[in-house]
């Protein structure tokens, strides 16, 4: 997604452009592939706009999230990394890497067989989320 794809995309009276915005959303759309903590967002974009803080980051975030823009994921540590949405609407799953946060969409979903076993069992799955966690080529060198 390009950041013009992204203006495009939240175009909502609710999140109107401004400064630290265009900002955020820089960092955004830089790292698309890379799950981030509200903490590195606010380093990255603060190198941009240095006049953003914390705050403001969370704020975006959450509208952000409302609009159906942000991916979300929480770690076992109770740490909520973020990213954009992946552009692609068809149905996939993630692989995250534990140390630099990047993502590899991975496009098989091994759940028909969950579904079908629910299904028996007198149960309808409306939805699931797997993300699986492990180390990227780079980290691991
Ligand atoms: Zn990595
Ligand atoms: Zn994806
Ligand atoms: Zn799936």
């Amino acid at each position: 997604m390009t950041t013009q794809e992204f203006w495009n995309k939240v175009k909502s009276p609710e999140y109107k452009v401004t400064q630290p915005r265009l900002a955020f959303a820089d960092v955004l759309v830089q790292n698309q592939d890379v799950m981030l903590s509200a903490e590195s967002l606010y380093e990255k974009t603060k190198t941009i706009f240095p006049k953003t803080n914390l705050s403001t980051i969370y704020r975006n975030l959450e509208s952000l999230e409302r609009l159906n823009m942000i991916y979300k994921v929480t770690t076992d540590d109770g740490l909520n990394l973020y990213k954009l949405k992946c552009a692609s609407n068809e149905h996939h799953h993630h692989i995250i890497c534990t140390k630099c946060g990047k993502v590899l969409d991975i496009h098989f979903c091994p759940f028909d067989t969950f579904s079908e076993l629910a299904g028996k069992a007198g149960f309808t799955i409306t939805e699931h989320r797997l993300e699986l966690y492990g180390l990227c080529e780079d980290c691991r060198k």
